[in-house]
């Protein structure tokens, strides 16, 4: 074992055109590492470095920082050897210094969520040494004061104490430039950046006790643990958290050469995308920042520039800005530096083809020379998403199947929400206008700080910028809005990744943190006001504006149909109203396969009678209660049955308890002893029968129909007679009748002989007939495991994923909010067995449950009912267990659709 462990290669080299590793290896190198590894072979000019891999992550949470360096030791040395070699510099040298950047980077991209430290190597004699070299004092003052302040916030802890704190170092920096009276970081003077760097580490000294590190190698042994450190940081581990990232996926450290963006006007730093990531367009688009190094161009202190002309003149528009004003004052670099410009677009063109996938790049231009030093298939909105797909395979760059696997399912999510009511736009009144970050309609109440996001249903995070440590509340808030920084600022990247409405870079807005208002002219919000975002245009509206369902045409039209045309595994919709069934059918559903009819007598006029109907103390009290009932649910059932035009419609009979029908408060049974003539004490009396100790365990499902067969006669009438009032105006339609919560064979024999011995009365007294199903949920384990026995009686299996997990695990539905999310946080178990199928456990009894049914009954329909229908790697093992079909919420259709043909394709890859 200690031998083999001593033979694993922890660190992969790259740079000059060579590396060790490829695009492949992700999930050792990171995507940031196994991209750096790929660009330099394919001879993009990329710094060189090395990669130390994600396992050694792993190692480093299991056996700590001592042990880690032991094995990483020597390959570190000698790999910073090979960085000097190819740059002609030292590490820590006095007059010819090497610096390096430590950066993380998982194997799927997470924006800002972990540490990178810029600038490393650097000290009182290495700075000294920068300047002989360069002959730039300013340049490399520059350096030392950003080094000390992004290693002492990401290794030594120096961040704000509480969030009314700005950060430190900041903090410093805004006393000296209100003292010299300038305005940006470029201002400063050498001197300027001398004092800085002294009273960053008389910080440093006070906070913690210790003196800034000297040595170079200190601080980058100091810096790789720190990167690992931060993968287990809150941030990163509310973002794995938010994506179902396990956490021992682990970051790579990638230790690479600094090229300098601040050495002055020749040189500078930005991030650009071969497409647009909120529309799709193609367009190659970004933004730049002249003498600027790092996440300065994302983290919105300076406007940035736009890279094509195009970008800067459509920009200018947008920000109200003369052409000639634009032209002196923020030109395009397509403008300023026309052959690196030309350079980066080459790349840009090169690399998209290479990655056959829109691409997000980084880059730096150190005095005249550019370097790329990051690129990744882009995040894009849903939108976008669709577009750049369609597109890519409408260009030929990929062909049907590669379009359809290129699209994450839940990114279309954000393309089925509601927009903004034209109507109700024409009407609204626009206060101002910034960029249109991520597109989308946002209307809620103003916070001003992201832990605030949840006080209101909907909220709208309002930010001069926002940073990484928002990321939670910016996700519960309905949409973004910043005062300050560009297209991709950090506002505008996440908000775009999580598919979020956001406008950014509104100059006109002016908020007060302390007093909690935002003003825009001699208008004042406040939080708790209502406003609205556009994030297509950038529009920002006040107050509440109405919102329309969204047309689905164009190139979601034809992803449609191209899901159509390679899915297998049918997808149906659970739908309890005509509404939900026609929304689904619009959305390509292929029937229904759950139709829930409690909730049919939830409403109003309806839960009086079933009330009654709980009430009778007798057989035919009951009866007459149900009496009242039945042409009610018959005229829902025919509504559900037309709007689905002879699709298949599965309806479950009666699931619940019985006491979620009875009231609960002392005025509501006042009320209901009066309508029905009997005393209060009555109706107490029959709540508190109907109390169960575990009523998930109880008085529900086929237990109902068994003890009260006349509900199961009443419901069966209402679906065979709305059937045959549908077949005299010339829809067929064939019922699927479902009975819940079966565990024994007799508690469904029981069923179906009241079921089928109704409908024959029914077609005795119409004289006609249609045809029809008795079939069965599979949610109770034990009828997962005789399933062979209930295959003999039963038509069809529909999984009830929902209370099969509840049952399997022994987690009750309704008590678990109190133990899953601190079992998430802990680890012990990796997602929501209620949100995503448990394949190991729960699936089991599927596969068996499955196997046995058709071992009986070999062409048995089987499908899925449960939450889980909906969710991409569930659909999926539903595929691969050979179901016929999965049934979800209306919304959740053309998800499962695409899902559908994915899983297909897979299969024959
Ligand atoms: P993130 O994953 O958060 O984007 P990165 O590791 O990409 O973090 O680095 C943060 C910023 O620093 C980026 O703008 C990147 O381009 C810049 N950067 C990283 N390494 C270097 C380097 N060797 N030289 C110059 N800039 C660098
Ligand atoms: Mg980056
Ligand atoms: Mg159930």
């Amino acid at each position: 074992m200690e031998v083999l462990e001593g033979l694993k290669t922890r660190v992969y080299r790259f740079g000059n055109k060579t590396a060790d590793g490829n695009s492949k290896m992700k999930n050792l190198l990171g995507g940031k590492g196994a991209n750096l590894a790929e660009m330099s072979a394919i001879g993009i000019p990329v710094p060189p470095g090395f990669t130390i891999t994600t396992e050694v992550c792993t190692e480093y949470n299991e056996l700590g920082r001592e042990a880690v360096i032991e094995f990483i030791k020597e390959e570190v040395e000698q790999s910073i050897a090979n960085i000097e070699s190819q740059m002609g510099t030292t590490f820590g040298d006095k007059e010819n210094p090497l610096l390096i950047s430590v950066r993380s980077g998982a194997r799927v991209s997470m924006p800002g969520m972990m540490d990178t430290v810029l600038n490393l190597g650097m000290n009182d004699e290495v700075v000294l040494g920068l300047v002989k070299r360069t002959n730039n004092e300013q340049f490399a003052w520059d350096s030392y004061r950003r080094f000390i302040q992004m290693y002492g916030g990401v290794v030594l802890g120096m961040k704000p104490e509480s969030k009314d704190d700005i950060d430190p170092f900041e903090e410093i920096m805004e006393h000296l430039k209100h003292k010299r009276g300038i305005e940006l970081d470029t201002d400063f003077t050498i001197q300027d950046l001398q004092d800085l760097v002294y009273d960053f580490k008389d910080a440093v000294k006070k906070r913690t006790g210790q003196d800034f590190p000297t040595n170079p190698w200190d601080q980058l042994w100091g810096a790789i643990m720190a990167v690992f450190n931060s993968w287990n940081g809150d941030r990163a581990v509310y973002y794995r958290n938010m994506n179902g990232y396990p956490a021992d996926w682990g970051t790579a450290v990638n230790v690479q050469a600094m090229v300098y963006g601040n050495m002055g006007t020749n040189s500078g730093t930005g991030v650009c995308f071969t497409r647009d990531a909120g529309t799709g367009e193609n367009v190659f688009n970004g933004e730049y920042l002249i003498n600027a190094q790092g996440e300065d161009v994302v983290a919105g202190v300076r406007t940035p520039q736009q890279i094509t002309k195009l970008g800067s003149q459509r920009w200018a528009e947008l920000a109200k800005i003369e052409e000639a004003d634009r032209l002196e004052n923020y030109p395009s670099l397509e403008e300023l530096m026309p052959s690196i410009f030309n350079e980066l677009n080459e790349y840009q063109d090169i690399l998209e083809k290479h990655y056959r996938d829109m691409q997000d790049m980084e880059f730096t231009i150190q005095d005249g020379k550019l370097w790329i030093l990051q690129t990744r298939n882009g995040k894009r909105t849903g939108a976008a998403t669709v577009k750049i797909a369609m597109d890519l395979l409408k260009e030929g760059m990929i062909n049907e199947k590669e379009a359809l696997l290129l699209i994450e399912p839940n990114k279309l999510d954000e393309l089925l929400h509601p927009i903004f009511d034209t109507n109700a736009l024409k009407r609204s009144n626009i206060i101002a206008q910034g960029l249109p970050a991520s597109p989308g309609a946002a209307t809620g109440k103003i916070v001003f700080f992201a832990d605030e996001a949840h006080k209101y249903k909907h909220s709208i995070l309002v930010r001069i910028e926002t940073s990484p440590e928002d990321l939670e509340g910016m996700n519960i808030a309905k949409g973004i809005l910043t005062a300050r920084g560009g297209m991709t600022s950090h506002a505008a990247v996440v908000a775009r990744g999580m598919g979020k409405c956001c406008i950014s870079g509104a100059g006109a807005l002016n908020i007060n943190y302390k007093k909690r208002t935002l003003t825009v002219g001699d208008h004042e919000f406040h939080d708790g006001d209502w406003i609205s975002l556009n994030g297509s245009t950038g529009n920002i509206i006040e107050g509440k504006v109405a919102t329309m369902e969204p047309e689905l045409s164009g190139e979601f039209a034809e992803l449609m149909e191209l899901a159509v045309k390679y899915g297998k595994i049918k997808v149906r919709t659970n739908a309890d109203t005509p509404k939900d069934a026609k929304v689904a059918r619009g959305f390509g559903a292929q029937g229904i396969g759950l139709t829930r009819t409690e909730h049919m007598f939830f409403e109003v006029d309806r839960i009086k009678a079933m009330r009654e109907m709980i009430l009778a103390n007798t057989i035919k009290g009951r009866k007459h209660a149900l009496e009242d009932l039945l042409p009610m649910q018959r005229a829902d059932f025919e509504g559900i049955f037309e709007a689905m035009q002879g699709q298949s419609v599965t309806i479950r009979l009666l699931d619940p308890p019985l006491h979620e029908f009875v009231p609960h408060q002392l005025a509501t049974q006042k009320e209901l002893a009066e309508d029905m003539h009997i005393s209060l004490q009555a109706v107490k009396n029959k709540v508190a029968e109907l109390e169960e100790f575990n009523p998930m365990l109880g008085h529900r499902g086929c237990r109902l129909g068994n003890t009260y067969p006349e509900i199961t006669e009443m419901q069966t009438r209402a679906i065979i007679e709305a059937a045959l009032n549908l077949k005299e105006r010339g829809i067929i339609c064939k019922p699927e009748i479902m009975i819940p919560l079966v565990g024994t064979v007799r508690e469904f024999e029981v069923q179906d002989e009241i079921v089928r011995r109704t409908a024959n009365t029914i077609f005795e007294e119409r004289n006609d007939k249609i045809e029809y199903l008795v079939g069965t949920m599979i949610e109770v384990p034990r009828a997962a495991l005789i399933a062979d026995l209930i295959a003999e009686k039963a038509d069809f299996f529909s999984f009830g994923t929902n209370d099969l997990t509840q049952m399997t695990y022994g987690y009750s539905r309704d008590d678990a909010g109190k133990f899953l999310p601190i079992y998430i946080k802990k680890g012990i178990l990796k997602v929501d067995p209620f949100e995503v199928i448990d394949q190991e456990g729960v699936g089991q009894l599927i596969k068996l449950g499955t196997q046995r049914g058709r071992a009986t009954k070999p062409n048995l329909k089987v499908g899925i009912c449960g939450e889980h229908g909906g969710e991409p790697s569930s659909i999926e093992f539903c595929y691969n267990t050979g179901m016929d079909y999965v049934s979800c919420s209306p919304y959740r259709v053309p998800i499962a659709r695409l899902v559908s043909a994915q899983a297909a394709i897979k299969t024959t890859m």
